[in-house]
């Protein structure tokens, strides 16, 4: 391990919610932010600024970040895709951080956000941009960076490449995203690896779907590797309405459980987690994914 702490991003309310049939209500949206700060996230993707049409279980967007605690210790991130979204966020006055997708391949991204794969890196460093300008920050993700739907394999030369020419664009960090959950250790040591000698000195994150059961075993990877932010979403939620057959996020019981036994520490609170998972599960009706919260305590 090249390190004995990392940072957790909680995404359940954005790419937890954003794939699911039900529509949660903005007051439940608002309890499950409160809650993830009360296990101790201190970084929460709370929505994403899109189109309302293509994702309408983030439609009230607005309407729930300007009911977020206000709170200086916790970041607020806000998902946008094009100037649109990011005008539309930093109008709230409430996101901190404006996170920016572009992806590897000219089909997904077209499906996903009208964009061919140049144009999204393109709109992801204005977005960084007009995060900075507004005195916010902004990090960039590259989604589909362990394989795509359409078009499969992505070659990691050029994730690479993105990676490094996002990394001129000095956003807060650059992310690597199994958006399909492809991914498997080897490629994720090897990616993470190549990227952060590649953005020198900029952090890396990780963001990984456990459509193929293989998240938790790339989050040890990614983090072996220095990756210094994980991505998790409370019960595994989650999943791209835009990717064929997408699965859930690796659970953040899951992950913390795995990387405090491994020495490597969170700043959650595994417990509180457990108690909110087994509040989530109310809300939404159904068993959730997750595993360490359906089982038996560890004493
Ligand atoms: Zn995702």
């Amino acid at each position: 391990m090249k390190q004995s702490s990392i940072e957790i991003v909680e995404v359940g309310p954005r790419d937890g919610l954003q794939n699911e049939a039900l529509a949660v209500s903005t007051v439940d949206k608002l309890a499950l932010v409160e809650r993830a700060i009360d296990y101790g996230a201190r970084r929460i993707e709370v929505t994403s600024f899109v189109n309302p049409k293509k994702v309408p279980q983030l439609a009230d967007a607005e309407q729930l970040v300007v009911q977020l605690p206000v709170r200086g210790d916790v970041t607020y991130i806000g998902l946008v895709l094009n100037r649109r979204g990011a005008e539309r966020a930093l109008a709230t006055g409430r996101i901190d951080e404006l996170g920016a997708v572009c992806v590897t391949s000219d089909t997904f991204g077209i499906r996903n956000q009208g964009q061919s794969s140049d144009e999204s890196l393109a709109a992801a460093i204005e977005i960084v941009g007009l995060a900075k300008e507004a005195g916010r920050s902004g990090q960039i993700t590259i989604a589909t960076a362990f394989g795509c739907p359409f078009e499969g394999k992505v070659a990691i030369d050029r994730v690479v490449e993105m990676a490094k020419r996002a990394a001129a664009a000095q956003p807060r960090e650059i992310a690597l995203a199994d958006t399909i959950g492809v991914g498997v250790p080897s490629q994720v040591s090897e990616m993470v690896g190549r990227v952060r000698e590649a953005v020198a000195g900029l952090p890396v994150r990780v963001h990984f779907h456990n459509t193929r059961g293989s998240g938790l075993a790339n989050v040890w990877a990614a983090v072996a590797e220095g990756a210094a932010t994980v991505d998790a979403s409370l019960g595994g939620l989650g999943g791209c309405p835009f990717a064929p057959g997408a699965a859930g996020n690796v659970p953040t019981e899951d992950v913390v459980y795995m990387l405090e036994r491994g020495g490597v520490s969170t700043g959650l609170d595994l417990p509180a987690i457990v108690e909110a998972a087994s509040w989530f599960t109310g809300v939404m009706g159904r068993p959730l994914p997750a595993m360490v919260s359906r089982a038996p305590a560890f004493p």
